[in-house]
């Protein structure tokens, strides 16, 4: 069974329920932007031969419509955040969902009851491969309240590029400050910038932290007039290739959480 997974980070956990029953295709692959893709002709083939669409939905895929139209598929379209609880930033949805696991695993559940009722024959088998990939869901959870609970709290505050954290900090209690707002489509303002600045000096915040979907430039000119340390690379919208620190969204996690704690545990 063909499915179609808009962004990489989607596409894993679509393979982590659907097994080698299902043929994922992920549109917007390793370490490409989901806020700002310009879908190519192939896609639409892509999305013709699916017998699944898989999104986010929030405002992630604004591109997607036009694709849609493009391909003239039929196929059912599945929102993966259905059912989350929703975070807003000023008057936009935050789509950032999957930053917390206890969402990722509604995502899960709504795959597998995707797959499930596109392909009957095979439900015991997608059941038990997410029943399998929620226990490992579960303890990745118990990974990040246990490295979160190491660093003091009063260095709790960090600043990414975009707002893509929204959810992890409302899970986990890490304080995140960014430059760009909920989408990667708009440019900062000097005035953006000269705030966050202030903020650094003001709050003492300790570290700021790249983007792998990010020009890194922003971010060094922060650091460079506040002092701020250069934290790392975080992975807030997409996934790397195989043989970069995230192929996957559990690695993802675990690379996030350990870049956290090392930059602020000290
Ligand atoms: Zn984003």
């Amino acid at each position: 069974m063909n499915v179609v997974a808009s962004f990489s980070i989607l596409g894993d956990i679509v393979r982590n329920v659907g097994g080698d029953r299902v043929n994922v295709t992920a549109l917007v692959g390793p370490d490409g932007d989901v806020h700002v893709y310009t879908p190519a002709p192939a896609d639409a083939e892509k999305v013709a031969n699916a017998k699944l669409l898989i999104i986010n939905g929030l405002g992630l895929e604004g591109w997607l419509p036009r694709l849609l139209q493009a391909s003239g598929s039929k196929a059912p379209i599945i929102t993966a955040t259905k059912g989350i609880a929703l975070l807003k930033l000023g008057s936009d949805a935050d789509p950032h969902a999957w930053q917390s696991v206890a969402n990722a695993k509604i995502y899960v559940a709504n795959i597998r009851d995707a797959v499930v009722a596109a392909d009957p024959a095979d439900a015991e088998f997608f059941r038990a491969n997410a029943k399998a990939y929620l226990a490992k869901l579960d303890a990745l959870e118990r990974e990040v309240r246990e490295a979160i609970a190491k660093i003091p709290q009063d260095r709790r505050k960090v600043i990414s590029t975009h707002d893509a954290f929204g959810y992890f900090a409302a899970a986990y209690g890490v304080e995140f400050i960014a430059p760009e707002g909920v989408s990667t489509e708009s440019e900062p303002s000097a005035r953006d910038i000269a705030g966050i600045i202030t903020q650094i000096k003001t709050s003492k915040i300790p570290a700021v932290f790249l983007e792998n979907i990010s020009d890194p430039r922003l971010i060094q000119r922060i650091a460079a007039e506040t002092g701020a340390k250069i934290g790392g690379t975080l992975y807030s919208d997409s996934l790397t290739g195989e043989k970069g620190d995230a192929p996957t969204y559990i690695d993802m996690v675990r690379h996030n959480i350990k870049t956290l704690t090392s930059a602020l545990a000290g």
